[in-house]
């Protein structure tokens, strides 16, 4: 795992653990409180945050944000039981039924202990915490459940599973809303752009982003440089026009 600094009040923790992709955790301090966004694959990985977290010794409240109920998300929330987690309404559903079958799926990532933990203060549309400037929202996309967060003091948007380079995961068959939630991240007109799996992005990539929903829905003939991309296409095709 590394550390790195995306802004003056935010740490990336970047985990190498997945083979396909790396995975980021953020860690975001502000006035009094502390914003973890996901909490990864179980105890073991979120041992050294928590670390960091009791050597601020700041007794600042630590708030949890799960972006979206997958596992690699999601797994560590029980280290951090005491704390606020908060999820999408839909996310607490969706990961109370799917709990089990992703812990089948991906066991060999689980890294300590993994318990079924679900966020425990759901919502709707969206939550601000305004003396923070930090405000979590609705944005369905990658997932039904998927929300995301915008630093209204630093202008940064960390956009979960929404957006991911080279290729993103269509994992909900609507697209007309992930393409709207896109429209919307243009509109907080965001300094910085960052992702769970991809940590430098643009609003070009937004941009490539929509075009790609819309040649996808479409079923516009595309061209790929890689294997990993014609692969994560194909899974996209599949979920959208059924099995081709
Ligand atoms: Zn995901």
């Amino acid at each position: 795992m590394e550390n790195i600094k995306i802004s003056k009040n935010c740490d990336a923790f970047i985990y190498n653990d997945l083979e396909i992709y790396t995975t980021n955790v953020f860690l975001i301090e502000k006035k009094s409180k502390i914003f973890l966004i996901d909490t990864f694959c179980g105890s073991d990985s979120m041992m050294p945050i928590k670390e960091i977290i009791k050597h601020k010794n700041n007794n600042k409240e630590v708030i949890v944000i799960n972006t979206h109920f997958h596992w690699d998300h999601v797994w560590g929330n029980s280290s951090f039981k005491e704390n606020t987690i908060i999820g999408h309404e839909q996310c607490g559903e969706l990961l109370d039924k799917y709990w089990e079958e992703q812990l089948k799926k991906n066991e060999k990532y689980i890294s300590g202990n993994v318990e079924k933990y679900l966020p425990n203060v759901t919502f709707k549309e969206n939550i601000n915490f305004i003396n923070e400037g930090i405000e979590i929202f609705y944005s369905p996309g990658h997932t039904v459940d998927s929300i995301s967060i915008f630093d209204h003091d630093e202008k940064i948007l960390y956009a979960g599973d929404n957006l991911e380079k080279p290729i993103i995961h269509v994992e909900n068959n609507d697209i007309e809303t992930y393409i709207k939630t896109f429209k919307k991240y243009l509109d907080y007109k965001p300094k910085k752009i960052t992702a769970s799996h991809t940590l430098n992005l643009s609003e070009e990539d937004i941009y490539q982003a929509i075009e790609y929903l819309n040649d996808l829905k479409n079923g516009k003939k595309i061209e790929f440089e890689t294997e990993h991309m014609r692969k994560i296409h194909m899974e996209n095709c599949n979920l959208i026009h059924g099995i081709l």
